[in-house]
């Protein structure tokens, strides 16, 4: 934008000097209301747990409910879950912190990765709760990536576990790894609600959610997303969406493939 300005300056400089000046004030200024937003936002989130859980415990402590067998395990179970997304989104802001911070470091190594997506997806179904089944769709060659383990699992975790939240019950996941020339693409396919189309790049945003009561429902911080975007972009990759609404979603992450191996497995 600048360069653009400069060309301009020999004709009207004096005009393209406000501009300028102009530009650097409004770029601060974004930064600012960003940071004002991102508080705002937080603010938001935390109040909201805390104010359903206060209405909950009054209406318990009023008079006798507390013994009431029939509703006071019910609302306990709502200020339990409010607690525990809580938890979740207080550790998402702390692990979003961290990553703001310049010392942030990644311990990578050379990782097998079909035999690692085998895993993390093996550990999935154990813990499956949903009637939901995975599929998978992963290639019978040595891939080998260089990655911090830890933070691709996470990157994982977060969105199979939002391919799960958003499908209908009885719905099918597949998870697939294609090979490109040096690239290595992880897919995640739902036959869930899926995401209007002018959704698709706000929804790696932080706090940025399509349907705020039905994330916050079924426990969302809104911040998934966003730290794996960041994740994924610190191994030198790219994450992105596909979706076609209440069809299902596709989210696609690539990462660089190591120098090929030789050998199959067997
Ligand atoms: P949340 O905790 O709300 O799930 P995320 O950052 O993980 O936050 O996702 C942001 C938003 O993107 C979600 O609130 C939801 O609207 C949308 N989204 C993410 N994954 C899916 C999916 N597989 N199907 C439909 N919508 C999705």
């Amino acid at each position: 934008v600048r360069a653009g300005f400069s060309e301009v300056e020999d004709e009207h400089g004096e005009m393209s000097g406000i501009i300028t000046v102009l530009g650097d004030v409004t770029e601060q200024e974004e930064i600012e209301r960003e940071r004002r937003e991102f508080v705002a936002n937080v603010s938001h989130e935390l109040r909201t747990p805390l104010t359903t859980m206060r209405s909950y415990l009054e209406a318990l402590t009023d008079g006798s409910t507390w013994k009431d067998e029939q509703i006071a395990p019910k609302f306990l179970s709502v200020t339990q879950n409010e607690t525990e997304r809580m938890i979740r989104l207080v550790n998402d802001l702390l692990q979003l912190s961290k990553m703001d911070n310049k010392d942030y470091q990644l311990f990578k190594e050379q990782v097998n990765y079909i035999d690692f997506i085998h895993h993390v997806v093996d550990r999935f179904e154990l813990n499956l709760k949903e009637e939901i089944t995975i599929h998978r769709n992963l290639p019978d060659s040595n891939y080998y990536v260089w990655i911090d383990k830890d933070k691709v699992i996470q990157v994982l975790d977060n969105i199979i576990s939002n391919a799960i939240k958003y499908s209908p019950e009885g719905g099918e996941i597949l998870v697939e790894v294609v090979k490109r020339k040096h690239q290595l693409l992880t897919k995640i396919t739902d036959q869930g609600v899926g995401i209007p189309e002018d959704n698709l790049e706000k929804i790696f945003n932080r706090f940025y959610r399509v349907d705020k009561a039905r994330s916050r429902q079924l426990g969302g911080t809104g911040l998934g997303l966003a730290i794996a975007k960041e994740l994924i972009e610190a191994h030198d990759g790219e994450v992105w969406a596909d979706s076609e609404e209440s069809k299902g979603t596709t989210i696609t992450f690539r990462l660089p493939l190591m120098q090929e191996k030789r050998g199959h497995r067997s």
